[in-house]
This record gives structure tokens, C-alpha cells and sequence, in this order.
């Protein structure tokens, strides 16, 4: 069985919603050089499954939920690997 990586990330308030690894204050703005603040989380899975953004509490129920669809349905990866 595939290993699953499911992760809350922080997330700049970009196009492309590119993860934010820097420190940032208690209200998200940027403490460190190349970061524009972290707005928002989101829920990202290594099947490549990503949430919408949304608040840290519900990012990781987004994260729980999909961790259980993954328990009842095999990836799209697994899916083909077993025939
Ligand atoms: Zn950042
Ligand atoms: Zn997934």
C-alpha cells in the first residue's frame, strides 16, 4: 500500500497558493525576506489532492476527512498498480 503524506500548510496569498515555510507573526505577517505573509491553510495529500484554502481548525478537518476517503477507497495510483 502507497504511503500517503497528508499535511496543513500554510499558504501565501499568491496565484499559485505556494506553501509557506517562514516564520511569520501570531497574525501571519512575514517575519523572514521573500515571504508576503500567510493568509490561509489548506490540506495537501502526496496523492495530490489539495483543499481550498480555508482556516487552520478546518484545514485539518479537511485533512481527517480525507484521510478517511483514503481508507475506504484506494489512490488512483493503487487503483492501477493492481492490476
Ligand atoms: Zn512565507
Ligand atoms: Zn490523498
Amino acid at each position: 500500500m502507497a504511503r500517503l503524506t497528508i499535511r496543513v500548510v500554510g499558504e501565501h496569498d499568491d496565484d499559485d497558493r505556494t506553501e509557506c515555510t517562514h516564520k511569520v507573526t501570531s497574525v501571519g505577517k512575514p517575519k523572514e525576506a521573500g515571504c508576503t505573509g500567510r493568509t490561509a491553510y489548506s490540506a495537501r495529500c502526496s496523492c495530490g489532492w489539495r483543499s481550498a484554502p480555508m482556516l487552520r481548525t478546518l484545514a485539518n478537518e479537511a485533512r481527517d476527512r480525507h484521510r478517511r476517503d483514503h481508507a475506504t477507497k484506494p489512490t488512483p495510483a493503487e487503483a492501477g498498480a493492481a492490476r
